[in-house]
């Protein structure tokens, strides 16, 4: 006899759904993590009053009624809608790229100017069908938008040239021929009243969690105590690399509390030359329309991933997703391992994304 049915690699919330909706089945669960909290990327620490979301900023949205409700039966969500602001060697744009976008780059006050301007410069580009991202961007927005808001922002985020990146990164960002500043598409969107950790904490109310705890330091123990495992983990790294090391990008995160009320006036503002070391600076008190004395600031500067660094972003080319169908093709024969979440299924997974999966995945399981 096992001791658990469930051993869960990773508190963040693949691990936190799969664990709560085990539990609620009646299911034993011992959920471990390697940080000491709780959320994985999503958690957010109180300074000041302030909740700072500590790996970045987390904006929710999602298309998806289910998963909206979801989320929703765990913690209330504010009317939050991103809009951040781009910052090109002083001058400031708008995003997404949109008519107050097209008339602060070249002053065209109708959708049929602006569209006129991108026709043209998408011409003299000679684009047909994109390859890469560059091509990708310059076909979708042209050649003046490219230079400014995308090519530094993306070189320095991916520490690679846009000709060697992948176009669907570019269109994750919506182009649209309206005055709307609201960077997603999706039906729903907001920020969980009180932060992310209400909606984690709820989840696992009644688990037993081991935190500081890496299942690589006591594989054999671990996998021992428990029928199944979960893994949210580093799909290569639980194969031992066999098949050579998946890449990816980290970041590291300066935070600053500052003696002020408002410091940029918004939640998001992206620096989108190359030659600014940092990719964003997020004023987290924003995101819930915070009215504390002081203010926290986050840098968030792109930087090289080596093993040991915390892994935030697949790089999902061609040479990385070969290597990762290898190893999805060792993972779809284990029986008694399921891999979930954005580094074991090695994809760039929004929240909502996730969400969806986890419970496709208990659906399938229970
Ligand atoms: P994670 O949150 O990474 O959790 C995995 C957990 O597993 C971690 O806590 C890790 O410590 C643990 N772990 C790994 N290996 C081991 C091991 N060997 N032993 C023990 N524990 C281990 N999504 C949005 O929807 N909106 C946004 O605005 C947004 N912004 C983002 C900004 C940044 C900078 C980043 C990096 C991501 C952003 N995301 C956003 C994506 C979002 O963070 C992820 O989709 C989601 O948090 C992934 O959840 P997960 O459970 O798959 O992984
Ligand atoms: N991007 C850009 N300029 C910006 C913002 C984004 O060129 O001001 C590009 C960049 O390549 C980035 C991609 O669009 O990697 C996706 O942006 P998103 O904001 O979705 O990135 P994330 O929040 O996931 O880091």
């Amino acid at each position: 006899m096992k001791k658990y049915d469930y051993l869960i690699v990773g508190a963040g919330l693949f691990g936190s759904i799969f664990a709560y909706e085990a539990n609620k089945r009646g299911k034993t669960c011992l959920l471990i993590d390697k940080r000491n909290h709780i959320g994985g990327n999503i958690y957010c620490e109180n300074i000041e009053g302030i909740n700072v979301h500590k790996y970045g900023a987390h904006i929710f949205h999602t298309s998806n009624r289910e998963v909206w409700d979801y989320v929703n039966s765990f913690v209330e969500f504010n009317r939050y809608t991103n809009s951040p602001v781009a910052n090109y060697k002083g001058e400031l744009y708008n995003l997404p790229f949109n008519m107050n976008t097209f008339y602060q780059l070249w002053k065209v006050k109708t959708p049929k100017e602006a569209m006129a301007k991108i026709a043209e410069q998408v011409k003299e580009s000679n684009i047909t069908e994109p390859k890469n991202l560059e091509e990708q961007a310059i076909k979708l927005v042209g050649n003046d938008i490219y230079e400014k808001l995308i090519k530094g922002y993306t070189e320095k985020q991916w520490g690679k040239k846009a000709t060697e990146l992948p176009s669907f990164i570019i269109k994750r960002l919506p182009v649209r021929l309206t005055f709307d500043n609201n960077y997603f598409n999706d039906t729903y969107q907001g920020i969980p009243i009180g932060g992310y950790n209400k909606i984690i904490e709820k989840m696992l109310n009644g688990i037993e969690v081991k935190l500081d705890t890496d299942f690589f330091k006591n594989r054999e123990e671990f996998e021992n105590m428990a029928d199944k495992v979960v893994f949210t983990g580093m799909i290569d790294e639980f194969y031992d690399h066999k098949f050579g090391t998946l890449e990816y990008r980290s970041l590291k995160f300066e935070h600053e509390t500052l003696d002020e009320e408002n410091h940029q006036g918004n939640a998001v503002v992206n620096y989108t030359e190359y030659e600014v070391p940092y990719t964003r600076i997020i004023e987290h008190k924003h995101f819930e329309d915070g009215k504390q004395p002081k203010t926290i600031v986050t840098k968030e500067y792109p930087s090289t991933w080596n093993k040991g660094d915390e892994p935030y972003y697949p790089i999902n080319n061609d040479e990385n997703n070969e290597k990762y169908e290898k190893y999805k093709d060792m993972a779809d024969k284990e029986a008694k391992v399921i891999f979930g979440g954005r580094l074991a299924q090695y994809k760039y997974y929004d929240m909502h994304n996730v969400i969806e999966q986890a419970l496709n995945v208990v659906k399938n399981e229970f």
